[in-house]
Parts: C-alpha cells; structure tokens; sequence
C-alpha cells in the first residue's frame, strides 16, 4: 500500500472577487507515492504545487476526492486526529521559517517542547540532530547569524525532530545558490537513505528533481499532466 495516496483530488478556493467563479487550484489530481520514496513535484508558479502540498499536510481539506497518509483518510477526519498526522510529517521552506528570537538549539528542540518529549530525551536528540547535519558548533547561534545553507540545515534537523516518516520540501533550495543547493539536497538524499525518510519535492527547478528525485508528477493549471520515473517523464520519447 502506498504511504500516501491521492484519489480524484479536486481543491477549490472561493474567488477573490464577489459572485466570481471558485479557483480550482488542484483539478482532479491521483497520485501514489510509496515509502521510501524521493517524490518530486515540478510545475511553474501557480501550477498548484502548494495547495499539493497543504492537502497532504492537512493544513486544507479537500473539496472532493481522497487523501490517504499511512493508511488514514484525512478527508472528514477530526482536527484532533489531524494534529497527529501532521506530527508524522516533517516540513521545510523556501524562507527557512526559523524562530529569529531563538537560538539554533531551541529551534531544533522546539517541536519536542510542543509535542512534551521530556528536558532529557530532547537534549539528546536536538543533539544527535546537530551532529548529523555538521552543526554541533553552531548550537548557541541564532539564525541571522547563519548562511542560507546552514539555516537551511537547522530546519532539516528542526523538521526530523518528532522522527516523521515523511518529510515535504517546498522549494526548499530556491533561495539558495547552485553549490549550496547541491549540498543541502546531499543531505536530504542521506535523510531518505539512512532514515528511510519519505520525501516529497516540490520545486520548480528540473536541476533538483535530476539530483534528488526517483519519480515525478508534472503538475501544470492544477492537473498532474505526467508522472512516473524521472527517467520515462525526462528522457525523449
Ligand atoms: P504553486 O505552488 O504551484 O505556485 P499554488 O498552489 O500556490 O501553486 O496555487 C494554485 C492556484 O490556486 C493559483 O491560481 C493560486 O492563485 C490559487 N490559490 C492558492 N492559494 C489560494 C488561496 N488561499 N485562496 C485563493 N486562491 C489560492
Ligand atoms: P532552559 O530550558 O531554561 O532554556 P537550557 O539549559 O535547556 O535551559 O538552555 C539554555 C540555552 O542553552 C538555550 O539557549 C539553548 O539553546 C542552549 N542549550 C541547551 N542545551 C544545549 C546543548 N546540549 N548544547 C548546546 N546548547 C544548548
């Protein structure tokens, strides 16, 4: 059974405009993505990567169709529930999201404090975390004064914390440059390999996907338009 799967997923969003017709940001989307898997997600600017994204995350409910995470439909499932699927789901971003005010350490130990884990075990966790992604050293740093790449890394660790099975990447390297972006996807394919971590990209960029990803779904006005192996999708017919 796939990790997570999606049936005739239709999202619209009410129209901005009164009596304007609804957007239909995600129009009739199936997609299967297995554990273990390096999923990638590409498509221009609006083509519904997000709203993908959000469906899965349980951040939305969908209009129509079904979602499953790990065996559960999150369709109709109470917001008590959802909070626990989404703690078996690990998120990375664009603009980092890290917590400025706080040191990288508490960043990391953050979703442990929230979810409870006790002082003890979230000591050595956030430590063990630091470690493996090279930032022992910059445990009593705060985030400005960090580069992109190693923001970047504090929100992998950050985002591993809870141990989820699943982690989503959106456009997690685009503010970065072509070497660090490099670097940061080395490290998420050691996340998927050593952890067996199930990821999920999202991206614009082709490069990424090439780098990191084993399968992919091109998703272009809302609609998934190909997916497969990256190899079948991007090699010529
Ligand atoms: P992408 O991530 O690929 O850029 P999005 O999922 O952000 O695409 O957007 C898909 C479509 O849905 C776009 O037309 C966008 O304007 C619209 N959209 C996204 N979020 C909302 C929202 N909260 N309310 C209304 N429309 C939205
Ligand atoms: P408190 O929970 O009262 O804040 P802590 O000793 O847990 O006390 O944390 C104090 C500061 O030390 C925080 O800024 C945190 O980022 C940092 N810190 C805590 N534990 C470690 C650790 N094992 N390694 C590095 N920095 C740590």
């Amino acid at each position: 059974m796939p990790l997570v799967s999606l049936r005739n997923v239709t999202k619209a969003y009410p129209s901005s405009e009164k009596n304007g017709k609804p957007i239909l940001a995600i129009d009739d989307v199936s997609i299967d993505i297995d554990a273990g898997d390096v999923y990638g997600i590409i498509g221009y600017s609006g083509a519904g990567k997000s709203t993908l994204v959000r469906l899965v995350n349980a951040l939305e409910p969908v209009t129509s169709g079904s979602v499953v995470v790990d065996g559960r439909e999150l369709a109709g499932m109470p917001e008590r529930e959802l909070r626990g699927v989404r703690l078996g789901i690990g998120m990375i971003f664009q603009q980092f999201n890290l917590f400025n005010s706080k040191t990288v350490w508490r960043n990391v130990a953050y979703p442990l404090t929230v979810a409870g884990v006790s002082k003890e075990k979230t000591r050595a966790r956030v430590d063990e975390l630091l470690d493996f992604v090279g930032l022992a050293d910059k445990a009593r740093s705060y985030p400005d004064q960090l580069s992109g790449g190693q923001k970047q890394r504090v929100g992998i660790a950050r985002a591993l914390a809870t141990e989820p099975r699943i982690l989503l990447a959106d456009e997690a390297t685009s503010a970065l440059d072509p070497e660090t972006t490099q670097e940061v996807l080395a490290l998420l394919k050691r996340v998927n390999e050593e952890f067996g971590v199930t990821m999920i990209v999202i991206t614009h960029e082709m490069d990424v996907i090439q780098t990191i990803a084993t399968k992919v779904a091109v998703m272009d006005g809302g609609r998934v338009v190909e997916n497969g192996d990256v190899f079948d999708v991007f090699s010529d017919p």
